[in-house]
């Protein structure tokens, strides 16, 4: 396969878990032209519209591009051997004087795998200590969780090819066709080929998997294990147990089916589901030989989520749907490389490479290979309890790597309070205005996207090369690179010595092999140890296990054999019981609040917040409310809204639907203070977790909805950032050339009027304005220089019912001076 031609280079997507190919070729005008690799199996060609828009993305607006420390006295710029000669010296004053367990590194799923081994062998090799951890807890736990305890291992044994197999496709707790877009299609075409492949969608809300769904099961918010329990008891009480399969590969099935039935006689209460709709589900399960359960925040992000999974498991392990062509489990996961971190073990509760901490056989290995004396023995801290312990004092330093835990774990007031607390912050990221970054002592300059290069594992465990396709500005560096500067100034030098990603991916597959000579882990990468660093250059995706290089595309399923990963080799069925979430919607907080994605916007927006042709799909927050619950709370299309509880407060606009469920809500999650006032949904979360994997409930917030009293509103376009903190709301939207900020205030019109006119840029050459002929107060500004818009401003009241102008083209409008007031009037 050839990896450049014609200028294109094969990549991967920065995105989502499906990790589709990309091939991206850059123009002598700095831009980037994108387009998908035909040639990747994973979407053969297709991209979504957050892959079509990745060019948009690699500007240098916005980049952090020097290291810099921030004190009181003011920003210094650093150079690379004093700004990590700084991490160092703070990392080892505080281990020294506190112990190994006060730091931290608080790590992303947007790491390539070669940055996740290197911090996590930093952290569990030398420092001596686990708390490192994931922001891939807040979205995989919990399946990693279910997995280990029914396989022995955490894998999900399917490939994406087995959608096009199965004779019946579940989505629960997934909105796979905004989430995994590709994946979707993939799954739209096989049902367009196959009409009679069952698609049945498992949400509280209505989304666009609907689009090709057979049915919908709009079961009440957490009722995921009762449904499933439920499922189990039908299978056995009706014969459709696969005895033979249970008898030879799994363990314990008995105490699954007590639990199962106990929970059978409040099925329908518990769900909301009726028991005609309960039985359609069930005999489709049971009469289809092939079928994959697709499943993932839904179910993960709950405090209940492991038992879940392993609710979904039991009904696979029951029938022996599991490991055959078109049959299995399938977890899909959120971030592009969240299974290369659960791959290297970068979370506080495993030690490397499925590796286990409370296996002395396992430490004693990587003890050896990585030549330590220091090895960590005990599981670290878990994000929830690594930022309360921070807040408690008990953590001197963190490292926060490519994450933006202030905008994304739940209760933003405490992780504010903990990093306020802690003192020491270091903060590497590509971007220098985030929400956490201001909250740094040290900002470290990351490599992009575009820049950065090694390897990312997909949903389906397979692992693609990233490759380096712009120089990187300012002194952006990789982050493995970082991290080895900074262990290396600690005093592990040897360990540390490396020159290439590639040198650091040949030791990572060699420390899989350890003890896995007969198939001990699945997880092995012993085909790609002997890769020089040309073999790592064109290496082409790999899915793992991978004991020999893979020249043509494999789709190997793991569990085919009926053997799984535990000690006897027999799966587990786990007993589980439906448990109600931890906290219920009551008098004062009657309304339970959900909280997902949307299409086109991708975690904190920092990178797909900067395309503006994403940003026109949903350019404010807004909050999905059924016309009923609008009605009773007097709330009208398109009025800003507040949600409150006893955790905070959230502003968004109300998009009344009949998608979602009456006295239900559902807020997406990419807004935040860098981007909007007050319009943050972790504001509201509160942090309780599963007891098991420590994934947050994000999915089940009771809160209260009041309409905003203001009196107006306004659109204002420019051309430069600007900060509207003083007013009561305002939402940044990128547009063609600039931003536009949604503003709304208490302030009368003209009022409002007067103070964005206080704000246009001096240095314009002239101001057009406009008022409204019938003294109504609408006002229109202009300013300009030469033939270009500056800004743009348009104010009304907010009961004018006059659509507001949306300024979304006027920065890349061209006009003379005879136009000035026919483009006021358009405003
Ligand atoms: Fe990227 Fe995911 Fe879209 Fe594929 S489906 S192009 S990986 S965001």
């Amino acid at each position: 396969m050839s990896l450049v031609n014609d200028g294109w280079i094969k990549t991967t997507c920065a995105y989502c878990g499906v990790g589709c190919g990309v091939e991206a070729r850059p123009k002598l005008s700095g831009e980037l032209e994108i387009r998908g690799d035909k040639s990747h199996p994973s979407n053969y060609g297709k991209l979504c519209t957050k892959g079509i828009a990745l060019g948009d993305t690699v500007i240098h607006d916005g980049r952090l591009l020097t290291p810099i420390e921030k004190s009181q006295s003011g920003d210094k710029i650093l150079d690379w051997d004093s700004a990590t000669q700084l991490v160092a010296d703070k990392f080892s004053h505080a281990i020294e004087r506190y112990g190994s367990d006060s730091v931290a590194f608080y790590v992303s799923g947007q790491l390539l795998t070669e940055d996740y081994y290197v911090a996590n062998k930093l952290m569990k090799g030398f420092i001596g200590a686990s708390n490192i951890d994931s922001n891939s807890r807040l979205c995989m736990a919990s399946s990693v969780v279910g997995h280990k305890r029914a396989f022995g291992s955490d894998t999900v044994p399917i490939c994406y090819e087995d959608l096009e197999h199965a004779d019946m496709v579940i989505l629960v707790g997934s909105n796979l066709a905004w989430c995994h877009p590709v994946l979707f299609q993939r799954l739209r075409t096989a049902k367009q080929i196959n009409p009679d492949v069952k698609i049945v969608v498992i949400d509280p809300r209505e989304t666009e998997n609907n689009t090709i769904a057979d049915y919908h099961l709009a079961l009440n918010s957490g009722s995921d294990v009762a449904l499933f329990n439920g499922l189990l008891h039908f299978l056995n009480k009706h014969d459709h147990l696969d005895h033979d399969f249970i008898q030879s590969s799994t363990n314990q099935i008995n105490q699954a089916l007590a639990a199962a039935e106990s929970d059978d006689d409040r099925l329908e209460s518990t769900t909301g589901l009726t028991r005609k709709q309960l039985n359609r589900f069930y005999q489709d399960f049971a009469h289809s030989d092939k079928v994959i359960t697709v499943y993932s925040q839904g179910v993960n992000q709950s405090s209940i989520g492991s038992d879940k999974v392993n609710s979904i498991l039991n009904c696979h392990l029951a029938t022996g749907k599991i490991g055959q062509v078109g049959s299995g489990p399938f977890s899909v996961t959120g971030q592009p490389n969240a299974m290369g971190g659960r791959e290297v073990g970068a979370l506080a509760n495993t030690l490397a490479s499925h590796m286990e901490f409370d296996n002395s056989e396992h430490q004693a290995l990587i003890r050896e290979f990585w030549q330590t004396d220091r090895l960590a023995t005990k599981p670290g801290l878990k994000a929830v309890d690594l930022f309360d312990a921070m807040a408690d004092g008990k953590i001197k330093a963190v490292w926060i790597m490519a994450t933006n835990p202030l905008v994304s774990l739940p209760d933003s007031a405490k992780v504010k309070a903990a990093l306020e607390a802690c003192p020491f912050v270091v903060v590497s990221d590509c971007i220098a205005d985030t929400e956490t970054s201001r909250m740094a002592d040290l900002l470290l300059p990351a490599q992009g996207w575009s820049e950065k290069s090694g390897t990312v594992t997909n949903s389906e465990r397979r692992i693609s090369r990233q490759r380096r396709i712009m120089p990187s500005p300012g002194m952006a560096k990789p982050d493995w690179w970082i991290i080895s500067q900074v262990a290396r100034k600690m005093g592990y030098h040897d360990a540390f010595r490396y020159r290439h990603e590639g040198q650091i991916f040949a030791e990572y597959a060699q420390l899989s092999t350890l003890g896995n000579n007969n198939g001990e882990r699945d997880f092995t990468l012993s085909g790609l140890t002997q890769l020089d660093e040309q073999g790592y250059n064109q290496l082409t995706p790999q899915q793992w296990p991978v004991t020999q290089l893979q020249t043509e595309t494999t789709n190997q399923r793991l569990f085919s054999n009926g053997e799984f990963y535990t000690a006897n080799r027999k799966a587990n069925f786990v007993a589980v019981h439906h448990r109600e979430p931890q906290t219920a919607c009551n008098d004062n907080f009657p309304l339970l609040l959900n909280s997902g994605r949307t299409r086109d916007q991708w975690h904190t927006m920092s990178r797909t917040g900067l395309s503006a042709r994403l940003a026109e799909h949903k350019p404010e927050p807004y909050v999905q409310i059924h016309p009923t619950t609008a009605k009773e709370h007097s709330v009208k299309a398109h009025q800003l809204v507040k949600l409150h509880n006893a955790q905070g407060e959230c502003l968004a606009r109300a998009e009344i639907s009949e998608q979602i469920q009456p006295n239900q809500l559902f807020l997406p999650i990419h807004w935040n203070n860098a981007t909007a006032k007050n319009s943050k949904p972790c504001n509201l979360i509160a942090p309780q977790t599963d007891s098991h994997s420590g994934q947050p409930e994000f999915k089940h917030t009771p809160v209260a909805l009041t309409v905003c009293q203001h009196q107006s509103r306004a659109t204002f376009a420019s051309r430069t950032a600007l900060n509207f903190n003083s007013l009561d709301y305002w939402a940044r939207q990128k547009i063609a050339e600039g931003y536009l900020y949604h503003i709304e205030s208490t302030l009368s019109a003209d009022k409002l009027a007067n103070y964005l006119k206080s704000r246009l840029k001096h240095n314009i050459e002239r101001l057009v304005s406009h008022q409204s002929s019938e003294g109504s107060a609408r006002f229109r500004f202009i300013a300009l220089t030469a033939d270009r818009v500056e800004q743009a401003v348009h104010v009304q009241p907010i009961q004018d019912e006059q659509r507001i102008s949306e300024l979304t083209d006027i920065l890349s409008t061209r006009f003379n001076q005879e136009s000035e007031s026919e483009i006021l009037l358009s405003l």
